[in-house]
C-alpha cells in the first residue's frame, strides 16, 4: 500500500460515509497518483461537512461521458487533471473569466439550476500560496520559466494580481509568445536558449518562477533522470530573488537547492497545489477549509 493510499485511509477512518453523503471526484489519466483524494478529504474534515472525495480514471476522449455521469450520479463537484483540462472547457454550460482565458478547466461546478459551470483554480492558487508565505505579487516583476498549461494558468492569475513585468522564457520560443498573449501589455517573450536575454529577464525580475517540469519525477517514489537538473544556472538567482517551483515531486528540487545556496527564498510548489484545492472546495461549498491541514495531510502522503 502506498503512503498516499494510507493517509487516505486515515481521512477515511473516521469518516461515516450514508446514502445522502456528497460526492466529489477528480477525473484523469493517470490519477493513481493523484494527491487530491487525501488533500480534499482532509479538507471536507476540516469543515465537518458531509462530502467524500474518490478518483475517477477518464480515458482521453472521454470527457463528455464523464460529464453526463456526473449529471446522472448526482455529484456535487469535479477536479479535472491531465488529458481532460482542454475538452472540458468547451463542453461545460458557461466557464469563468479566468477558464475563458485559458481554454482550461480544473474545477467543475454544479449551478443551482443544474447547469456546470468550468472554472481554473492554478493560478490564484499560486497567487494564495504566495500570499500566505508574505509576498505580494502586485507591482513585482517575475520570470516565468516554461509557457505550458501551468505556466498560462500563473501568466493569467499574475496579470490580474497587478503584477508589473513578465518575462516569459521557454525552449520553443513559438510557446513562450503564444503565452504571452495572455497578459500582452506586461508580458516579453524569452527564449531560454538566448542566454544574454534570459539573464536580462533574470536580472530584471523580483520572483523566479520554474513552470516546466525539468526537476520533477514522474509519480511520488519514483527516480527519473530529470530529478537533479535545474532549468537555469544558479549564476541567474540573486539573494534577494524569491524562487518558485511548481514541481512539488520531489519538494527539494535542484532550482530550489541552488536558491537556497544563493541566499534567496525558496518555495516550493506542494502550497500552490492545496491552495488550488481549497479553491475548488470553497467554489463547490462555499466555505474555507483548513488549508493548514490539507498540507499536513498532503505533505505526509509525499513522505
Ligand atoms: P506542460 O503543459 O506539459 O508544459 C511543460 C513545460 O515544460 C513547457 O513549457 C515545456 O517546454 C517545458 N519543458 C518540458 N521539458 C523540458 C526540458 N527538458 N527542458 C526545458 N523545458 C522543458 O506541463 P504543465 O501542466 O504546464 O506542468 C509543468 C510543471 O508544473 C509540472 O512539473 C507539473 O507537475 C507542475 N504543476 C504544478 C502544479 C502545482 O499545483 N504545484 C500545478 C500544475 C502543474 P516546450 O513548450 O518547449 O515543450
Amino acid at each position: 500500500m502506498t503512503s498516499t493510499q494510507q493517509t487516505f485511509e486515515i481521512a477515511l477512518s473516521e469518516k461515516r460515509i450514508h446514502a445522502g453523503t456528497s460526492i466529489a471526484a477528480v477525473i484523469g489519466d493517470p490519477v493513481k497518483h493523484s494527491l487530491s483524494p487525501v488533500i480534499h478529504n482532509v479538507g471536507f474534515r476540516s469543515l465537518g461537512i458531509d462530502w467524500v472525495y474518490v478518483a475517477c480514471e477518464v480515458k482521453e476522449g472521454e470527457a463528455q461521458s464523464a460529464l453526463d455521469a456526473m449529471k446522472t450520479l448526482g455529484l456535487r463537484g469535479l477536479s479535472v487533471t491531465m488529458p481532460h483540462k482542454t475538452a472540458i472547457a468547451s463542453l461545460v454550460d458557461a466557464v469563468s473569466a479566468a477558464a475563458q482565458a485559458l481554454h482550461s478547466v480544473n474545477t467543475v461546478e454544479v449551478a443551482a439550476d443544474g447547469s456546470l459551470i468550468g472554472h481554473s483554480t492554478d493560478g490564484d492558487g499560486l497567487v494564495a500560496s504566495l500570499k500566505e508565505q508574505g509576498v505580494s505579487v502586485n507591482g513585482q516583476a517575475i520570470l516565468i520559466l516554461g509557457a505550458g498549461g501551468a505556466a498560462r494558468s500563473v501568466i493569467d492569475a499574475l496579470h490580474r494580481h497587478a503584477c508589473r513585468q513578465i518575462f516569459v522564457a521557454n525552449r520553443s520560443l513559438d510557446n513562450a509568445q503564444m503565452a504571452v498573449a495572455l497578459a500582452p501589455s506586461i508580458a516579453t517573450a524569452v527564449s531560454t536558449t538566448d542566454s544574454t536575454s534570459l539573464f536580462a529577464a533574470a536580472a530584471n525580475s523580483d520572483i523566479i518562477i520554474n513552470a516546466t517540469s525539468v526537476g520533477m519525477t514522474k509519480s511520488p517514489g519514483t527516480v527519473s533522470k530529470n530529478v537533479s537538473v535545474s532549468p537555469i544556472s544558479v549564476d541567474l538567482i540573486r539573494p534577494d530573488h524569491i524562487v518558485v517551483d511548481l514541481v512539488y515531486h520531489p519538494m527539494e528540487t535542484e532550482l530550489l537547492r541552488q536558491a537556497r545556496r544563493r541566499g534567496a527564498l525558496a518555495i516550493d510548489g506542494l502550497g500552490m497545489l492545496v491552495h488550488q484545492a481549497a479553491l475548488q472546495q470553497q467554489i463547490w461549498t462555499g466555505l474555507v477549509p483548513n488549508v493548514s491541514d490539507m498540507y499536513q495531510a498532503a505533505l505526509q502522503a509525499l513522505a
